[in-house]
């Protein structure tokens, strides 16, 4: 039996013409190994930055609608021009927009979910021996307006095509080799890893590890889909992501990530009575304000410090919602912190090794850094430290943890 494939190229991989044509390359090699292809790109480069800065040159605030309307004609450049190099190759391949093939989404624009895909015209295509090329990033609503997913939408819209498709695998191709265990400008000595499953992926994701758009990992595990990311830069294996896989919990931990975007806030001194937490947060839910850590001190005679990190881009508005709530809820004095950085670790080996969390406290320490908040789920311990020591508290948990003799070494001097 045939296979179906869905290939992803980044924006990276489709940069110029002569990319294009290397990834052109690559496709009819694929093709030639007998399997169905259908593939998604992203918009050349930066194409998309580009048009956001047009269109507030024309409007500072466009319209969300207007919006998607311009930034999905990136998209509409790649596929035609990676059809057109195919056909240089004498390979059959076929452009289609998010609305022709009826990738189907909320009217959420420039932030769309996708509700539906069809497929009856992709199958089409495929059984006429075509190579079927999509438009990432893009759909359309139930009124025909085009809609967006989200910035690096792309990889959303392949894994949701290779699910919708029941596509044996999906492969995104991209700039870097695979998932590493940290970011190599944090890390010098970061590996590539050979596996790791969907949850740690997702934790890596929302933690800030860049490699993948969640939602595309949300997607992917929902319906088992086999991802894997690799490098369309040469021929070398990437990191294959999966629900499970055999002895998958010898790894202590698999990753160490890091975020510099969030805010720490304080609110100090009030009183430790029911109702005061619920007011603070249902105030900052209402202005869709996402909080991420939240610790509370335990009372000291009836009286608390509540901390919270939010992201940095969030700060001007719950300085307002907060400043506003001070006197409803009797708080003694707000304290905003900018300087803040929170590393984490991630693995699932932690669900099953007791002490993680303690070596990672004991590494922390050891090296000077102090923690002034810790959260923990099943699968990831994460510290909110002093932001100047981040990059230094990675490299010491990354070695205290082993982790630069797992998986394959990043190969250096990448040419792209
Ligand atoms: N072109 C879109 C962006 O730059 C989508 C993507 O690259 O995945 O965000
Ligand atoms: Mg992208």
């Amino acid at each position: 039996m045939k296979k179906l494939v869905v290939q992803k190229f980044g924006g990276s991989s489709v940069a110029t013409a002569e990319k294009i044509m290397n990834i052109a390359k690559r496709i009819a090699q694929e093709e030639k190994k007998g399997n169905n292809l259908v593939v998604v790109v992203s918009a050349m480069g930066k194409t998309t930055d580009s048009l956001v800065q047009l269109a507030n040159e024309v409007n500072p605030h466009p319209s969300k609608r207007e919006m998607d309307m311009l930034l999905s004609t990136g998209e509409q450049i790649s596929i035609a021009l990676l059809a057109m190099a195919l056909h240089r190759l004498k390979v059959n391949a076929v452009s289609l927009t998010g609305m022709q093939v009826g990738i189907q989404t909320d009217s959420a624009h420039t932030k769309a979910k996708i509700l539906h895909i069809k497929t009856n015209k992709i199958f089409d295509l495929l059984r006429k021996n075509h190579i079927v090329i999509v438009a990432g990033f893009q759909g359309v609503d139930k009124n025909l307006n085009i809609t967006t997913l989200g910035r690096g939408g792309s990889d959303t819209t392949a894994v949701a095509l290779a699910a919708a498709l029941k596509a044996d695998t999906c492969e995104i191709y991209t700039d870097v080799e695979g998932v590493y265990t940290a970011d190599p400008r944090m890390v010098p000595e970061s590996r590539k890893l050979d596996i790791i499953t969907y949850d740690e992926m997702l934790e890596m994701a929302s933690l800030g590890a860049k490699v993948l758009h969640s939602r595309s990992v949300v997607i992917a595990k929902k319906y088992n889909t086999k991802l894997v990311v690799k490098t369309s830069f040469y021929n070398i294996p990437g990191t294959i992501i999966v629900k499970e896989y055999k002895n998958m919990e010898d790894l202590l931990i698999t990753g160490v990530t890091s975020k510099m975007d969030e805010a720490k806030i304080t609110i100090c001194g009030v009183p430790d009575t029911p109702g005061i937490a619920a007011k603070i947060f249902k105030a900052l839910a209402e202005e869709d304000i996402n909080v991420n850590m939240i610790v509370q001190s335990a009372s000291r005679k009836g009286i608390n410090d509540i901390s919270f990190t939010i992201s940095q881009s969030d700060i001007k508005d719950a300085n307002n919602i907060l400043q506003n709530l001070m006197k409803d809820v009797k708080a003694k004095d707000l304290n905003f912190d900018k300087n803040i950085g929170v590393v984490s670790i991630v693995g699932m080996g932690m669900a099953s090794h007791p002490g993680i969390a303690q070596k990672m406290f004991e590494t922390l320490g050891k090296h000077g850094v102090n923690i002034q908040m810790i959260s923990t789920s099943e699968i990831k311990i994460s510290c909110v430290i002093e932001r100047s020591k981040v990059k230094m508290a990675m490299q010491k948990l990354h070695q205290s943890f082993g982790l630069d003799k797992v998986g394959k070494k990043i190969l250096k001097g990448i040419k792209k």
